[in-house]
């Protein structure tokens, strides 16, 4: 990259508030939809600070929530092999009973350098406004049902911290290096 592009990004990026601010413990208030087409105002600002996140070298971000970059609205952004997707009050609903959800290790930007196994559903339902302010339903199924569910669970003041199963929280250097290791845990 462009050294000089690099360096303006770098300093564009939004602090990504860490496990432990206030804010990410407080449900977020909805967005007035006409709020979403102001090219200012809070709704602008928040969506301005998240786009700042995606685009900055030190962050590998696959989603992101409005509370993360220290604004209380209900916004959740992703890009999953997709283009950067802001979803605006979106209500999720899961398609499968809690007993089935899946197990995987998952991250989370206010929790860096961590990962733990979370349960979380296959298949959601969502429904939200789009950047157009128009409404949208869709399903997501597998690895964006999970980043989706993960996002709304921060609209909620829910964090990863709250959701892991216990016993799996670990440090990113171990990630494949204790796969075989005997293990009591049965989180599988
Ligand atoms: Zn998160």
């Amino acid at each position: 990259m462009d050294r000089l592009l690099y360096l303006i990004r770098m300093k564009k990026a939004a602090p990504v508030l860490r496990q432990g601010h206030p804010i990410l413990r407080v449900p977020t208030q909805k967005v007035d939809p006409k709020d979403i087409l102001a090219s200012s105002g809070p709704t602008h600002a928040a969506v301005q600070a998240m786009r700042s996140v995606f685009s900055s070298p030190y962050h590998s971000v696959i989603g992101l929530s409005a509370p993360q970059v220290g604004h209380s609205l209900s916004i959740i952004a992703y890009r999953n092999n997709t283009p950067l997707t802001f979803l605006f009050n979106p209500v999720l609903t899961p398609l499968q009973p809690q007993s089935k959800w899946a197990a995987q290790y998952e991250s989370c930007e206010s929790l860096p350098h961590y990962n733990c196994i979370v349960r979380r559903p296959d298949r959601v339902r969502v429904t939200a406004l789009d950047t157009d302010a128009n409404e949208v339903s869709f399903e997501a199924s597998g690895f964006l049902a999970r980043v989706i569910h993960h996002e709304c669970d921060h609209l909620e003041g829910v964090t990863l911290a709250d959701r892991m199963v216990e016993k799996t929280l670990r440090h990113d250097q171990y990630i494949d290096v204790f796969e075989n290791y005997p293990s009591s845990s049965t989180h599988r």
